[in-house]
């Protein structure tokens, strides 16, 4: 199936509703595991729920009386005054503990998930320029298959998407998307362009201790994190940008005004109520019934990861990318790269999509993401009983 992240289901049956998924109860049903259509297409964070259910009400209900968040503003003397500012305060203590991001003297501009904030960005950074012609949009091949969706929904006369930057030979200036850990490969990126009229434009929504070692905070123009990967809370649809320059963040404030007149402030709250207890979860004297979020995510994806490479090391078909082991400032240890979706390749002319579906594994194709049909990514994000049924029939594929 197509479409963005969110457009489908997780798990379809053919006739009947899922046993798997997405039943948020996972209630009881006859299917046999067989009929069952494991749809893994989508990047979809169910992963995620075992933490927040034993984590549970103590941490993280919140009420909201209904004779609160009534106005349309948040804080008129911010710059980015529909941004609530318990969920500035959270956004900014969580980069500092975890380290992954500068904060001090940076615009935050908070969106309906960063999906949100990317067409604004693309805005802010072509509208200025007042070219008769679109400026071109890049990212490096395989690049997350939303950007060319995105760029050329409305055919906007201000930006148009130009595919691959490695080939992008066009005079003047250009946007280039850079994203790191990358969807879908989990490789860490830098821009490739390279040239004085380039704008950038640095997605990291996977730069979160449980997929990659955090080396630096990120220092760039314009960078955009998500709850939806950081903490599982896709469903809040809140994204937030750090940005450098103070005209840009204004433009993009003026997209989202004209766009949606600001961001739920529910979802903002429930928001800064989940990084505030994530945030608690790291501290050296957390209270002793709340786990650190990020060591039980990364200890979830590294054995997702290790149970997925001893399925692909006893097969002949299937291969999936190395990282290499680097040293992580959060943790102060050495870790691997664990991405959110595995980057699968099947032997040579093969269509990789079309092999899973014919097992009803719903995958995306690497056409997708400007690659060949050779090679499909796989959500490493759904919950338990349904990654275990994917390798269970990956191992029975072609299997030695
Ligand atoms: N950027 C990347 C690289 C993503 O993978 C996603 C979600 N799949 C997004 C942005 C958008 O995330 P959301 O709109 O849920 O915040």
């Amino acid at each position: 199936m197509c479409g963005t992240d969110a457009q489908v289901l997780p798990v379809t049956k053919t006739s009947k509703p899922s046993s798997v998924s997405p039943a948020p109860d996972h209630e009881p049903t006859d299917h046999h595991p067989s009929d069952i259509i494991i749809n893994l297409d989508h990047g979809d964070p169910t992963m995620y729920e075992s933490y927040w259910k034993e984590v549970g009400e103590k941490y993280t209900s919140i009420t909201i009386p209904g004779f609160q968040s009534l106005s349309y503003f948040a804080n008129k003397k911010n710059l980015c005054w529909f941004l609530e500012p318990k969920l500035e305060e959270e956004i900014k203590r969580l980069h500092k503990i975890v380290g992954n991001a500068v904060v001090e003297n940076r615009h935050i501009v908070v969106g309906t998930g960063s999906s949100q904030l990317i067409l604004a960005a693309l805005y802010a950074l072509s509208d200025p320029l007042n070219d008769p012609n679109p400026i071109s949009v890049v990212s490096a091949m395989p690049y997350y298959s939303s950007y060319p969706e995105m760029t050329d929904f409305l055919r906007s006369g201000l930006f148009k998407w130009s595919g691959d930057a490695r080939c992008f030979d066009k005079e003047g200036p250009y946007i280039e998307m850079v994203t790191y850990p990358n969807n879908p490969d989990g490789v860490i990126r830098e821009p490739v362009v390279n040239r004085a009229d380039g704008m950038l434009v640095h997605d990291l929504a996977y730069y979160w201790p449980q997929y990659t070692a955090i080396t630096s905070p990120a220092d760039h123009d314009i960078i955009l994190f998500t709850v939806s990967k950081c903490t599982g809370h896709a469903g809040s649809r809140i994204g937030w940008a750090l940005v450098r320059d103070e005209k840009v963040a204004r433009k993009m404030v003026k997209f989202i005004e004209v766009n949606t007149i600001g961001v739920s402030k529910e979802a903002q709250l429930r928001a800064a109520n989940i990084l505030e207890t994530i945030s608690l979860s790291c501290q050296q004297h957390k209270p002793r019934d709340l786990d650190n979020f990020f060591e039980c995510s990364q200890r979830l994806m590294a054995e997702r990861w290790k149970k997925l490479r001893d399925v692909v090391d006893n097969n002949d078909l299937f291969y999936v990318p190395k990282f290499p082991i680097q040293f992580c400032n959060f943790t102060r240890d050495f870790t691997e790269t664990y991405p959110a979706f595995a980057w699968l390749k099947c032997k040579e002319g093969m269509d990789c999509e079309k092999l899973l579906r014919g097992h009803k594994i719903l995958t995306r194709s690497g056409k997708r993401f400007g690659c060949g049909d050779e090679y499909v990514r796989i959500s490493m994000l759904s919950r338990d009983e349904e990654f275990d049924l994917f390798l269970q029939r990956l191992s029975a594929i072609g299997g030695n």
